[in-house]
């Protein structure tokens, strides 16, 4: 039944260079169609929603990559913590601080990217490109205790202009790269830029994306 996963996965890693890494969004999916995934090597899984990751992960080989990509409420980061390798989605500095403190308690270091909004829309959540950039301009990363930020996500505009997108990847990329210039040598690890999806992947890597998080291309469209 999920046969397509495999070819549909194989044509999509054809299309994406070497050094992106390719993130497997398989939310709203069965775990069925992710363990073809994992058999044609697919490691790197992303989630949106807190329970059904929590309900995936035991059945999934514990080798597998697990990225949280979605919205993140408060009452749910203890239950998140220790389960992911990277949190994608961090969108505002008081979930950024709660993430920190619940990492400390339960011991564990978590890996997380402050999302960006750019996008021409209301109902994105995000840091905006200023609100990021007086973040690390004033060094509150240093409060930090048991959190590591390895770089930022983003998404473009929901449109079929592709100047519009474009310009939203490349405004993200330009404050990544500023982020990296100004404190470049003291955010050890700060080199991961998150952009792209099914359909505008190939904008986003031609504008520096170097993880794109795909799921539509490989699993088909999603139930809700
Ligand atoms: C669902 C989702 C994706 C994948 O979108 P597709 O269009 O299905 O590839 C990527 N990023 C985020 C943040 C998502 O929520």
């Amino acid at each position: 039944m999920y046969s397509h996963v495999a070819q549909q996965l194989e044509e999509v890693r054809r299309t994406i260079p070497e050094g992106v890494a390719l993130v497997a969004v398989s939310k709203f999916h069965p775990v069925e169609a992710l363990r073809i995934a994992y058999e044609s090597g697919q490691r790197r899984f992303g989630e949106s929603r807190v329970q059904e990751l929590l309900a995936k992960i035991p059945q999934m080989p514990d080798d597998v990559e697990w990225h949280f990509i979605g919205h993140l409420q408060s009452n749910k980061v203890r239950s998140l913590i220790g389960k992911v390798s990277l949190i994608e989605s961090v969108d505002t500095e008081r979930l950024l601080e709660l993430i920190d403190k619940e990492s400390a308690r339960a011991g564990v270091v978590s890996r997380v990217l402050l999302q960006l909004h750019v996008a021409q829309e209301e109902t994105k959540f995000g840091f905006s490109v200023q609100e990021v950039i007086d973040y690390f301009a004033n060094r509150r990363y240093e409060t930090l205790q048991a959190t590591h930020i390895c770089g930022l996500m983003g998404m473009a505009t929901n449109t079929d202009d592709e100047a519009r997108i474009t310009a939203d990847f490349a405004a993200i990329k330009h404050c990544y790269d500023a982020i990296r210039n100004e404190a470049g040598t003291e955010l050890r690890g700060f080199d991961i830029l998150s952009m792209g999806m099914s359909d505008d992947r190939d904008i986003a890597i031609a504008q520096g994306s170097n993880m794109v998080r795909v799921g539509t291309a490989i699993f088909g469209a999603r139930e809700y």
